[in-house]
């Protein structure tokens, strides 16, 4: 059969990165992300570990270079190692360059270990505070000392582990100081993330918990020396350096910078729905595919093709005008983060 075609998108942009939610259930609720009483798909409707094989394979024949698993919780997924200990066979030919992951570390102290094995290299923690009461509060209930053994365990395996901490406005707000002394300490990247319009939240308001990363970055200019780094992931963020800690910390303002002309990425939810850009409804049903056409791939091939040339020029969050502005219905744990 001939090579599958690479993924180029209308705007000329590889499309080189998959991120993959293999689940949408999580055993933790934070209150920015799910409420409290989510009702989780039907296990029918999510890919079995093979279809999400098969998709990620298909995806790294046409040029995908990085693949990172999310959810929901990844590590909450059963026999989610089986699918890590498959996705190696891309990294011993070398056509995938990087196997990672984003998870809340709950289980990390149990997986860090054989996710290593499976040649995870890096890892990105979820976490919006290093208080205890408060970590019970965010998450409503998880266990602050779980996510710190397992962000040990992951360290001592010879991860590289990087912080990601959503900033809230009246709840992680006195932690940033603390929390960028200890990430240095630790020898952790620490990335801020703007809340994100994604799903219903009830009473609650967006613009409530929305704070600004450029005020974020002027309240830690009041304690750190920051000067900017010219490090482009490709992604989102914007990188500084501590000169107090030698750490690093990004950006990610979603919001307030526009950075979609560099976007390499695409996001496959874990029902087989990929979405060309995190903030428009479009998607393309490749779960259909997949299960009409279970012994091709050509399909699938053209499914995809056909799906990068609708990606669009950008997304359309905007909260400038003090109103939530396309906003998404689908909750990030559905999607991915
Ligand atoms: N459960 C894993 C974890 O927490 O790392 C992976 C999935 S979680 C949905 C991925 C990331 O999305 C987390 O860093 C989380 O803080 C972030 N997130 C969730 N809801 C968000 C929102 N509404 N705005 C911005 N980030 C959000
Ligand atoms: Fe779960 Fe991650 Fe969402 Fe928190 S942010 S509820 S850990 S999926």
């Amino acid at each position: 059969m001939p090579q599958p075609p690479q993924l180029i998108d209308p705007f000329a942009r590889a499309i080189t990165y998959l991120r993959v939610s293999v689940t949408d259930r999580c055993d933790l609720r934070c209150f920015y992300c799910m409420s409290e009483h989510m009702t989780f798909l039907p296990k029918k409707e999510l890919l079995t570990l093979e279809e999400l094989d098969r998709l990620c394979s298909a995806f790294v024949s046409m040029g995908v270079q990085k693949l990172r698993i999310t959810g929901g919780e990844p590590l909450v997924r059963k026999g989610i190692m089986n699918f890590f200990d498959a996705m190696s066979r891309h990294l011993a030919t070398g056509a995938l360059k990087e196997l990672t992951l984003t998870t809340n570390a709950t289980q990390l102290a149990k997986f860090a270990q054989p996710l290593w094995d499976s040649g995870v290299r890096r890892v990105n923690v979820s976490l919006d505070t290093l208080d205890e009461a408060n970590f019970a509060d965010i998450t409503r209930w998880g266990k602050f000392q779980q996510v710190m053994d397992g962000i040990d365990a992951a360290d001592k395996v010879g991860m590289k582990v990087k912080i990601n901490a959503v900033a809230l406005k009246g709840t992680n707000d006195h932690e940033v100081h603390n929390m960028v002394r200890w990430c240095g300490e630790r020898g952790f990247d620490l990335t801020f993330i703007e809340v994100m319009p994604m799903g219903d939240m009830g009473e609650l308001d967006r613009l409530d918990q929305y704070w600004s990363l450029k005020d974020v970055r002027k309240t830690l200019e009041q304690e750190w020396t920051l000067s900017d780094i010219p490090l482009n992931t490709g992604g989102p963020a914007t990188y500084v350096q501590v000169a107090e800690t030698g750490g690093r910390i990004g950006f990610i303002t979603p919001l307030t910078h526009n950075f979609c002309e560099s976007c390499n990425r695409v996001r496959l939810t874990c029902t087989g729905q990929l979405y060309m850009c995190l903030g428009q409804e479009d998607d393309a049903d490749l779960r259909q595919v997949l299960r009409t056409n279970p012994d091709d791939d050509r399909p699938l091939y053209q499914a995809i093709e056909n799906a990068i040339a609708r990606k669009p020029k950008g997304h359309d969050f905007d909260y400038s005008r003090q109103t939530v502005v396309g906003q998404v219905s689908r909750h990030m744990s559905h999607t991915g983060g």
